[in-house]
């Protein structure tokens, strides 16, 4: 089991982490929200948990949470918050949070609600993407092209992902860089063209033609056949 832990404060995340560690879990801290969002995105399917504070440098828990549901992330989440404003739980479930627990508090009750929440199925599992045959699965982060499993970048896999989320729609640049890029991007520059262009080279393998087609001064679109299932997690 393993957990990531998004809390500003040393002190109480020293504690979480020690304690939970001590019970057997892997425990992953990050201290700032932008950089905790953009672990989540990046790597949700290693996690079996996020704790995640409401006061974060960065960015603020709750708008994290909605993000990330937004995207289609459905790894169970515990809100730590210090106030005990009835406001903050009700946004906090509202944004997708699958609990919460007011600070202070003891690490006998962090560790009741941990366990209930891991004790929930995990549907989000077994989910692959599919379209023109091409098989992702986010969780073990395995791609194959008619049974050949091919490798990609990290940049390549998000790029794909979110091209395969959105099969048969037309997805823009910006689309792309807001999605798999951080906060800091430079939106006039060609990275997305350039990882684009690797990514379709990865592709066009046998007589199959352009499998990520280019729409012209819009942008980019993947097919998915009707027989083709495409599951969202
Ligand atoms: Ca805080």
């Amino acid at each position: 089991m393993k957990l990531l832990l998004i809390e500003d404060e040393a002190q109480i995340a020293n504690l979480v982490k020690a304690g939970l560690e001590r019970e057997g879990y892997a425990v992953d801290w990050i201290a700032d929200g932008l950089e905790g969002q953009r672990r989540i995105e990046l790597y949700h399917g290693d996690y079996d948990l996020v704790i995640l504070d409401l006061m974060l440098p960065g960015k603020n828990g709750i708008e994290i949470c909605k993000d990330v549901r937004t995207k289609g992330i459905s790894t169970p989440i515990l809100i730590l918050t210090a106030k005990s404003y009835i406001d903050d739980k009700v946004s906090a479930l509202e944004g997708g949070a699958d609990d919460y627990l007011t600070k202070p508090f003891d690490f006998k009750e962090l560790f009741s609600r941990v366990k209930a929440l891991l004790r929930r199925p995990k549907d989000r599992m077994t989910l692959e993407l599919v379209a023109s045959g091409i098989v992702l699965n986010p969780s073990s982060r395995r791609v194959t092209l008619d049974g050949e499993e091919i490798s990609l970048t990290l940049k390549e896999f998000g790029i794909l992902e979110y091209l395969m989320r959105h099969a048969n729609q037309v997805v823009t640049r910006d689309d792309i860089l807001f999605s798999v890029w951080d906060f800091h991007f430079d939106s006039f520059s060609n990275v997305v063209d350039v990882h684009i262009n690797h990514l379709r080279k990865k592709l066009n393998r046998g007589n199959r033609g352009d499998i990520l087609e280019t729409i012209r001064g819009v942008g980019y679109r993947i097919n998915a056949t009707t027989e083709e299932h495409v599951l969202k997690a």
